[in-house]
């Protein structure tokens, strides 16, 4: 090594930190900081929305929780609806407050919960049925209570599944919950394509839509009509 190179490069080095940086590499390094918030901001929003489907799932188990108390308070009796009141909106409130009545993805209406209409008293379009008492659903496991409404439908709290006249379809006596109807009412792909199912023993599932048509469609299915699909 020459003598005085070692210097030479010390001072080479310091000139260069001191006269900053060249405009091109200024450029290099925003365009590099550029590329990794790209390949980091889908990342980031996907994290939030799993996060937002966590929230979900845990706001429709207190409501389980709440309806569980409910019925042990009234005879058996679940919540009602806008059709037989008092409607869960209110009832409910008393157990658990209605901040969580929406899903943590909404931004304008009050609520978004909506519960299975058959399981409320005289629902509409099938007055003769009448699985409001707990004890008369036959499996609190099979059978969905409570999920999510689209976003076309505003100040309803119920799901219209009773009414067999509603969009009926002949391969489908069920109409109302026949994959068309139950997808017109329920937002079924809410979640990166799933939606959460609060079950009347308490329990949540995260369903992927694919997999919701068979549970409206199959014989003896208890996931709306309680007593099983015909
Ligand atoms: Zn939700
Ligand atoms: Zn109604």
């Amino acid at each position: 090594m020459e003598p005085g190179s070692k210097a030479n490069a010390v001072r080479d080095l310091k000139e260069r930190f001191t006269r900053g940086f060249t405009l091109i590499e200024l450029l290099v390094v925003i365009a590099i900081i550029a590329v990794l918030a790209a390949l980091l901001l889908p990342a980031l929003s996907r994290a939030k929305a799993r996060a937002q489907s966590i929230k979900c799932v845990s706001q429709l188990k207190q409501m389980g929780l709440a309806t569980e108390m409910y019925a042990s308070d009234n005879n058996e009796r679940l919540p009602g609806d806008q059709h037989n009141l008092p409607s869960w909106l209110s009832s409910l409130a008393a157990y658990n407050g209605t901040a969580i009545y929406k899903c943590p993805t909404e931004k304008t209406r009050i609520y978004t919960y909506a519960v299975n209409d058959l399981l409320t008293p005289r629902p509409a379009g099938a007055p003769t049925l009448n699985f409001s008492k707990r004890n008369s659903v036959p499996s609190h496991s099979e059978t969905m209570w409570m999920s999510e409404l689209v976003e076309e439908i505003i100040g309803q709290d119920h799901f219209h599944f009773a009414d067999y006249r509603n969009s009926p379809e002949p391969s489908n006596p069920a109409g109302a919950y026949s994959p068309k109807g139950f997808i017109g009412q329920v937002d079924a792909t809410r979640h990166h394509l799933s939606a959460n199912y609060l079950y009347l023993d308490g329990h949540v599932s995260t369903l992927k839509w694919a997999h919701v048509p068979p549970l409206l469609t199959n014989s003896g299915s208890r996931f709306i009509m309680p007593v099983g699909h015909p």
